[in-house]
């Protein structure tokens, strides 16, 4: 089973410059490539594979542009073949939604997040707190915690002016068995704005009041930055202490995810969730419903390995079955159901619904439904 194991790094001055060329240039070869895939459809109406564009670089790019020989050429082929993932999981997701919007994106070099990924040539020394890497040498790293196994592929990465790397590990061991479930012991998940998530037992987790803070606090600091003057060294203060309020709620979001994630696929052999995609996280610009975007996509990714680590089985609905406007006791369908309803007496058979708790429960049925279909 893979599983992924983050450190912190402490480059030196030099270390960091090498690190920024190699981001430049992996960043440098996605756009390039995902231009040249673009103009090539464009042309000739055929799609040009991750080998193909390796072609092209090694033979074309490289005497252009000599510095990319500077740099490590195994992440450049892995942004190649992450480009090519990109590329198929857009089309994969057009196909079942017409209207996705998720074509891959240029990347820009303002991302507060850039990285390059490979899998060879590295070495971890726990004993000595250094990570060896080709061409740098041995970058300090905070080893908080030890891994056995075989280490995969390594993602070096920074983010708000801290460097990372994460190491995803293969431990050796055959994935567990799938374990048997039945309506009692599969739970529906809905989730929300209002509360974090539903369950089909009743209860709601409610979003951890801090990130809600935070997330408040976020606004008032966006707008002093917009009274500060461009350039200034208020300004840079101003975007740094931004930034580092950015990522405590990205770890205190992710904290949360983990200890929601960990204890409902401990609890029930089955989870039942609807299928959300990133479609409508790239359309929102208001900051409480990108961060609950962003959170619902990873707490899907997260129930989804965690499952599979414990013999779990996440069962998923599509997004488009009507699950809060359906009743879960008759089936009664309603025509349409504002987001302000937050209960709801059906007509047919007279039960009173909580919105969210009659969604989790359709989400559990209709689940159970689909898989029995299928099984
Ligand atoms: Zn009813």
């Amino acid at each position: 089973m893979l599983k992924a194991y983050k450190y912190r790094l402490y480059p030196t001055k030099e270390q960091k410059e090498f690190f920024e060329k190699q981001f430049n240039a992996c960043r440098f070869i996605y756009n390039w490539g995902l231009q040249t895939k673009i103009f090539c459809y464009e042309k000739t109406r055929q799609s040009l594979s991750h080998y193909e564009l390796e072609l092209k670089m090694v033979h074309e790019l490289k005497h252009e542009h000599l510095w990319l020989k500077e740099v490590m050429s195994i992440p450049l082929i892995r942004t190649l073949i992450n480009l090519d993932i990109a590329y198929d999981n857009f089309f994969r997701e057009l196909k079942k939604d017409p209207h996705f919007s998720g074509f891959p994106r240029f990347k820009s070099k303002k991302n507060a997040r850039q990285s390059f990924q490979f899998h060879q040539g590295y070495t971890v020394d726990f004993d000595a707190g250094y990570l060896k890497l080709p061409k740098i040498g041995n970058v300090e790293c905070r080893y908080h915690r030890t891994f056995g196994g075989t280490p995969k592929t390594i993602t070096i990465s920074r983010n708000a002016g801290k460097y990372f790397v994460s190491i995803t590990v293969h431990d050796g061991l055959e994935t567990p068995a799938k374990q048997p479930y039945d309506a009692d012991s599969t739970i529906g998940i809905d989730v929300g704005l209002t509360h974090f998530a539903t369950l089909s037992n009743g209860e709601k987790i409610d979003n951890p009041k801090h990130l809600l803070k935070n997330i408040e606090r976020v606004k008032v600091l966006n707008r002093r930055l917009s009274r500060k003057k461009k350039g200034s060294n208020n300004r840079k203060k101003a975007v740094q202490q931004l930034a580092r309020l950015h990522e405590k709620i990205a770890n205190q979001r992710r904290d949360f995810l983990h200890k929601v994630s960990h204890r409902l696929i401990s609890e029930n052999q089955a989870v039942a969730i609807e299928d959300l995609n990133i479609r409508d996280m790239q359309q929102n610009h208001h900051l409480a419903q990108a961060i609950s975007d962003v959170s619902w996509f990873e707490f899907g990714k997260q129930l989804e390995y965690k499952a599979e680590w414990n013999g779990k089985t996440v069962l998923r609905i599509d997004k488009f079955e009507p699950s809060s406007k359906t009743c879960s006791n008759c089936g009664y369908k309603k025509e349409n159901m504002p987001l302000s309803v937050r209960e709801w007496s059906c007509p047919e058979c007279g039960t009173v619904h909580d919105r969210d708790l009659n969604a989790a429960l359709n989400i559990k049925n209709m689940a159970l439904c689909t898989a029995a279909q299928v099984g």
